[in-house]
């Protein structure tokens, strides 16, 4: 059994101290690979120097996180985030999206980057990651008008009903779900995804949050990808095995690298 890890961030300050071990008990634990996500400017930069130092392991994508949108100048970061794109190690743009819960930055500043990384990405020709929390409308309507289709993208920690999830799926997205699917009062995300197709269905951990159940309150890691799957398995009535031969598969066709 191989499971990849599609939402990680590795490049944070929480595994500065046993990055290494992290990476070999993922590995240990049939973790395949992972897909670190970029943050800001200087994470992704940070992302893009560990894939390609964990060459056998970790892939990036370089982008801007809502949160970040207040403080930054998005032509110059959409200008800094091309140059970076141009790598191999890099597989999509993101995560970029809209944050209404924590509005951490003001929202037309949100949509104003979110709309300009976007563009970047059709420009690069790569897939996106969003991220989307409290603002479903705005979210669906900026993806309807800006994203492509042709390249798609991953909707990351996915937390929205059936209606936003097929819109989702009529753009050619993927549907990414973590721990929170193992969650006591997640009943409804759980009827949710349980209607979405497997074939359109992502995993991820999001560590260092999110940890799934039987470890929350814990640091979150890769390995713990696999309660993720185990619980996606139950929902689908399906076996681990199905859910690990099914989602590495497209995890491997979004980042377009081989498997063994
Ligand atoms: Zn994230």
């Amino acid at each position: 059994m191989q499971l990849i890890d599609t939402h990680t961030h590795l490049d944070f300050s929480q595994f500065d101290e046993d990055r290494k071990e992290v990476i070999n008990r993922a590995q240990n634990s049939d973790i395949a690979a992972v897909l670190n996500i970029g943050t800001c400017l200087s994470s992704s930069r940070k992302s893009l120097m560990l894939s390609q130092h964990f060459d056998d392991f970790m892939y990036t994508t370089v982008g801007v996180h809502p949160h970040n949108a207040g403080d930054i100048d998005f032509h110059k970061a959409s200008e800094i985030l091309y140059d970076l794109s141009k790598a191999d190690r890099v597989k999509a743009i993101g995560e970029i999206g809209l944050d209404y819960y924590y509005d951490n930055s003001p929202h037309q500043q949100q949509r104003e980057m979110f709309i300009e990384l976007l563009e970047l990405a059709k420009e690069v020709q790569l897939p996106v990651v969003i991220h989307s929390r409290e603002a479903p409308q705005e979210t669906m309507e900026i993806l309807k008008q800006h994203a492509a289709p042709d390249n798609g993208g991953i909707m990351h920690c996915f937390a929205g009903d059936i209606n936003m999830a097929e819109q989702a799926l009529d753009l050619n997205f993927y549907i990414a779900v973590n721990g929170i699917i193992t969650f006591n009062n997640a009943h409804k995300l759980r009827e949710t995804i349980s209607r979405v197709p497997l074939d359109r269905l992502l995993i991820e951990t999001d560590c260092p949050y999110l940890t799934p159940t039987p470890y929350r309150g814990q640091r979150n890691e890769p390995a713990y990808v696999r309660q993720v799957a185990e619980k996606l398995a139950e929902i689908k009535g399906v076996t681990t095995e199905q859910i690990a031969a099914r989602t590495t598969d497209t995890a491997r066709e979004f980042m377009q690298i081989k498997g063994e």
